[in-house]
């Protein structure tokens, strides 16, 4: 899956994944490959010991618009997939979200109700050093590619509609982050 010295992109990367826990997921990478400045996301996989990776096997950096793939790291059984997808979700998302208000007030009530049932300390704003759009930028990567967290967020009933689960808010969430795109 990460080999070849080509140019990648995003979007090449994407293509790449193909793992049976993401079914319930599938239509929502399939609109992905609409989004297209995926096209414009740098993907480099570097050898690990040239480069800081501070022990994670990617990362994205911002200013670059660039995903940092570890070709060293280790993955677990059909982790890759879970990894890469994370990093190209921060990609297309952490603009959109700095620059949206009211979309970060949206992703900050629905993180803030996944709290109060699952609390995880990564998404814990008030650890946080940055205003909380770390914790959200990781809740919203994390919730789009792990089908674990998807599964949570749909045994949670909105505060505000009992027949609503979380996971409908955050799909509606996605359809305003990527209006015209779902
Ligand atoms: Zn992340």
């Amino acid at each position: 899956m990460l080999s070849g010295n080509k140019e990648l992109t995003a979007k090449d990367l994407l293509s790449r994944i193909k793992d049976s826990r993401y079914s319930s997921i599938i239509t929502l990478l399939k609109a992905l490959n609409r989004i297209g400045e995926l096209d414009k996301v740098k993907v480099q996989l570097v050898n690990g010991a040239s480069r800081n990776f501070n022990g994670r096997r990617a990362f994205y950096d911002a200013s670059e618009k660039t995903v940092y793939v570890n070709t060293n790291a280790q993955y677990e059984d059909g982790n890759a997939s879970s990894v890469l997808l994370h990093e190209i979700l921060h990609s297309i998302t952490v603009d959109r979200i700095q620059q949206n208000p009211e979309l970060r007030k949206e992703i900050q009530e629905i993180m803030n109700e996944y709290q109060t049932v699952y609390y995880d300390s990564k998404y814990d704003t008030k650890l946080d050093s940055i205003d909380g759009h770390h914790a959200m930028e990781e809740f919203i990567a994390d919730v789009w590619s792990n089908p674990e967290t998807i599964n949570n967020l749909k045994n949670v009933k909105t505060k505000e509609n009992k027949n609503k689960s979380l996971w409908d808010r955050f799909k509606q969430f996605l359809h305003n982050l990527f209006s015209g795109i779902f």
